[in-house]
């Protein structure tokens, strides 16, 4: 097969030179991001299904796919109430081992003719079950001769991502035609010969036909599980491409002119000695990894890892002091509301005694409040400005920008970062910082985190006492209260968290509601409290204030209270249907108690018809207290998508790649990357980035 090193010249042509892509199939296709028929090519299959069987109808189970062949006893028209079609085409089909109902919502005459009784059919659909009978969808139908039916495919059939309006039979007939070119005319390689050589991996024209139409049975076996030797290589290659993508970016930010930090740490002694406790050694660490960052008088990127109380906010703090001595500001951005409040309420404490000025700022504050706070953030009398993301409105204008801290925020997306440079002077790259609890496998982190600086605080202070779990039925509530009653009376203070699936913020307050209005009933001699979402920020901070000074014996909450809260005398968190939430997420709530003297429980309340998989997740939980465990079964049930928040994963959508399965070529995309850097590679690499990366502007665009 040749294989020119120049790129072929077929595969740069638009897509309107292929049969059947008219204007509107264009536009369909450009959605996907398909504007070459190159592009097309490196649109690999999401997944591929397996029509080379038939299944009796006796043999399928509920929630698989199937292919089946099946004679039509009857079919009706039948009409439903509701819903904007409200004919439905419904068959019963059968073979000689069981029956099935097929339904379909939309048809044509065509379709309709498709379901003639007596007819023979195969279909392929997915399999379910309702009121106990089998039935499909919408399945794909063809009609047959049974006595001589067609050949059954010997492979796979691939199955392409598409989107609304362009179905999955326009798109292979798309992609036929290009695939024909590849065939006879092939690509230009995109990895270094020697790298696939001695990593035995396929070259690119013959990978990428296994892919697109996979060619023998042992193709497709090793296809369907993910182990062909073409997946290998382009999953390296997309993770490499990703990489290399997050890598320019951090060359790109690092190149820029910064603030240069030149402080005598004068501030930070005194902090440290103000303080009530000790710094630990891991915090001590990071402060001066920090503070090494500032001195090389390049742009700080860095990640702050350290699990729930590990004692980030004091790091944070500090680091802000070698700024302000240097007259820059620092801002420090907060996930919520009570968050930003509470981190304002100890950056007040800790720094207004050293004459730091320290304003807060949130989407609440309006009118002259808000007026005199923009005054003093524009004039540079407000050294630290905290706040949510309201930091960033247009509105918001800084003095002189130095240094941004974001807290419990994995990643922050184009729009704020783009934010973030108008609010520096004189085009300077501000320092940034980000923190987060959720501790990811470190590998994982190298390589999603490319650009960024690693560090870890992985040491929690002296003195924590472990949070005793345990799960707790739903009908030992009454129980539970009274424990929690004894407790309050002997000094202590409970959370007690709602949770609602759906993400219903209505719903979720309600419930919390509910539970406040029952808990207020059964204990008329306790002081209950409740903060929701949907209240006013005053009314939240007053009501989380009175919590943290012990006025308050039990603080009923919504998940809002997930995140970063400290309340040391607090001992007992309760957790209204824990399986809702992630792992990470029961954990972070967790976090909450077990701060201070007394003796402190997590307790998960169920219900009893808990799934298997639901008590598994919460026996781990149960089970270790360590963060790491906790987020790598997290991972490992959720995918990295979920756990590690949308606004990340949306930066790191992969077409083939999936990071919790294919960790183990994370040295071979680590060496790639390496090798890719070199400047003969050069133009290759622009290529790999183009084929990979595309358009997507937020890798390489920073503002
Ligand atoms: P997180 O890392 O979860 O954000 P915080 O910064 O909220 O943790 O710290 C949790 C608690 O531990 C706070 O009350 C904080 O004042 C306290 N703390 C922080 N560092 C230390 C330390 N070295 N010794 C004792 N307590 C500390
Ligand atoms: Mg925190």
């Amino acid at each position: 097969m040749p294989v020119d090193n120049k790129p072929a010249h077929w595969s740069e042509q638009g897509l309107r030179y292929l049969k059947g892509v008219g204007p509107k199939v264009a536009e369909k296709l450009q959605k996907l991001g398909l504007k070459t028929q190159r592009d097309l090519l490196f649109h690999l299959p999401l997944r591929y299904e397996d029509r080379t069987f038939v299944s009796p109808l006796g043999s399928l189970q509920a929630g698989q796919r199937g292919q089946i062949e099946a004679e039509v006893l009857h079919a009706g028209i039948h009409f439903r109430r509701q819903g904007r079609s409200r004919r439905m085409l419904v068959a019963k089909l059968a073979d000689n081992t069981g029956v099935i109902t097929v339904r379909l919502f939309y048809f044509n005459a065509n379709q309709q003719k498709q379901f003639e009784k007596g007819n023979w059919l195969r279909c392929y659909g997915e399999v379910r079950s309702a009121l106990g009978e089998l039935e499909m969808i919408h399945p794909e139908t063809e009609v047959i001769d049974i006595d001589d039916p067609p050949p059954l495919p010997q492979t796979l059939t691939p199955v392409y991502p598409t989107t609304e309006g362009l179905h999955q039979i326009s798109m292979k007939r798309v992609l036929r035609q290009v695939i024909e070119k590849l065939k006879t005319d092939g690509i230009a390689e995109t990895l270094p010969q020697e790298w696939l050589d001695s990593n035995g991996f396929p070259d690119i024209t013959s990978a990428m036909i296994d892919l697109h139409l996979p060619g023998s049975r042992q193709d497709s076996d090793l296809i369907a599980h993910n182990r062909h030797p073409a997946q290998y290589r382009f999953i390296v290659e997309e993770l490499a491409a990703h990489r290399l993508a997050l890598l320019e970016r951090r060359r790109e930010i690092r190149s820029r002119k910064t603030p240069a930090i030149n402080a005598n740490g004068g501030l930070s002694r005194k902090l440290k000695l103000a303080l009530p406790f000790a710094l630990t050694g891991a915090q001590l660490r990071v402060l001066t990894e920090l503070t090494a960052d500032f001195a090389a008088a390049k742009p700080m990127i860095r990640l702050v890892q350290g699990d729930v109380g590990s004692g980030k906010t004091v790091v944070a703090a500090l680091a802000c002091l070698p700024v302000i001595e240097s007259g820059y500001q620092a801002a420090l951005m907060a996930p919520t509301e009570i968050l930003a409040e509470q981190h304002y309420q100890n950056f007040a404490l800790w720094l207004e005694p050293l004459g730091v000025g320290v304003v807060n700022l949130v989407g609440a504050d309006k009118g002259r409040k808000r007026a005199l706070k923009l005054s003093m953030i524009a004039s540079g009398e407000a050294q630290v400005v905290i706040g949510t993301h309201a930091l960033f409105q247009a509105s918001v204008e800084f003095n002189r920008l130095g240094f941004i801290i974001f807290d419990e925020q994995h990643r922050f997306g184009v729009d704020q970062r783009l934010a973030l440079q108008r609010k520096t002077r004189d085009d300077e790259m501000p320092h940034q910082l980000i923190m987060t609890a959720t501790p990811i496998p470190r590998t994982m982190a190298m390589s999603i985190y490319a650009d960024l600086d690693y560090s870890q605080i992985d040491e929690l202070p002296p003195g924590r006492k472990p949070v005793t779990t345990s799960i707790v039925s739903e009908q030992q509530r009454d129980s539970l209260i009274q424990r929690v009653a004894r407790s309050c009376r002997e000094g202590g203070q409970v959370y007690w968290v709602c949770t609602l699936i759906e993400e219903s913020e209505a719903l979720q307050c309600e419930a919390a509601e509910l539970t406040y209005e029952s808990l207020c009933r059964q204990l008329p001699q306790l002081s209950v409290g409740l903060v929701h979402g949907r209240m006013k920020p005053a009314q939240k901070e007053a009501i989380v204030a009175a919590f943290k000074n012990g006025d308050t014996h039990i603080l009923v909450a919504t998940t809002v209270i997930e995140v970063g809260v400290d309340v040391p005398n607090a001992n007992i968190m309760i957790i209204e249907n824990p399986e809702r939430l992630g792992l990470a997420q029961i954990h972070q709530l967790r976090g909450r108690v077990g701060r201070g003297a007394r003796e402190s429980f997590c307790i998960l309340l169920v219900r009893n018809s808990l799934s298997e998989l639901a008590r598994k997740r919460l026996e781990i939980i149960r089970s270790t207290q360590d963060g790491f465990t906790i987020a790598e079964k997290d991972l490992e049930i959720r995918g990295a998508g979920e756990v590690l928040g949308t606004r990340q994963t949306g930066d790191m959508s992969f077409r083939i790649a999936d990071l919790m399965r294919d960790q183990k070529w994370f040295a071979q995309v680590e060496d790639l990357a390496e090798l890719m850097q070199r400047p003969e590679y050069a133009a290759v690499r622009v290529e790999l980035l183009r084929n990979w990366i595309g358009d997507r502007q937020d890798y390489t665009d920073v503002g």
